[in-house]
C-alpha cells in the first residue's frame, strides 16, 4: 500500500482525495448533543467522496494514525487493539508497547512501521487478532 495511503491522504476506497476535517463535521450528531466532547475538535482525514470514509490524527492533528477506515474496519480495528493493547499494558505479556509491536510485526511478517492497527485491512485485524489469542493461552 501507498505513502499517500497510510498518511491519510488518499482514500482506499474510492482511490480519490481527502481533506482534513474538524470532529464536528465527522461526527454532526455529536456535535449537536454534546458539543464539548473533546473528539469534536481533533482533526481528522476525510474522503471527499463518501463521508463515512475517514481516519484520526495523532496530537498534532495533522499526522494520520494510518489509512482511511469505513465503519467495518473501524470494528475491527477497535477489537484489535482491545485485545493487544492490554497485552502491553497490563506488562504480564509484554514488558513494553515497543517489545508488543516488535513481536506483531514479526509475527504479521510486516515492517514494524506498517505494524498498527490504524494501517491495517480487516484480514490484517483478522489476523493480529488470532495472534493475541494464541500467544495469550501460551501464556496461561
Ligand atoms: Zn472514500
Amino acid at each position: 500500500m501507498s505513502a499517500l495511503i497510510f498518511s491519510g491522504k488518499i482514500c482506499p476506497y474510492c482511490n480519490c482525495n481527502t481533506s482534513l476535517v474538524r470532529g464536528d463535521l465527522i461526527y454532526p450528531k455529536h456535535a449537536i448533543e454534546n458539543p464539548t466532547a473533546p473528539f469534536l475538535s481533533k482533526y481528522y482525514y476525510q474522503c471527499v467522496q463518501n463521508t463515512d470514509h475517514y481516519v484520526g490524527t495523532y496530537s498534532d492533528n495533522k499526522t494520520s494514525l494510518g489509512r482511511l477506515a469505513d465503519g467495518e474496519l473501524r470494528l475491527w480495528k477497535q477489537k484489535g487493539h482491545s485485545i493487544f493493547d492490554p497485552l502491553w499494558k497490563e506488562k504480564y505479556y509484554f514488558a513494553s508497547q515497543k517489545i508488543a509491536y516488535h513481536w506483531l510485526s514479526e509475527k504479521m511478517e510486516k515492517p514494524l512501521s506498517e505494524t498498527h492497527f490504524g494501517m491495517f485491512t480487516i484480514e490484517e485485524c483478522r489476523k493480529a487478532i488470532e495472534l493475541c489469542k494464541e500467544h495469550i493461552h501460551k501464556k496461561d
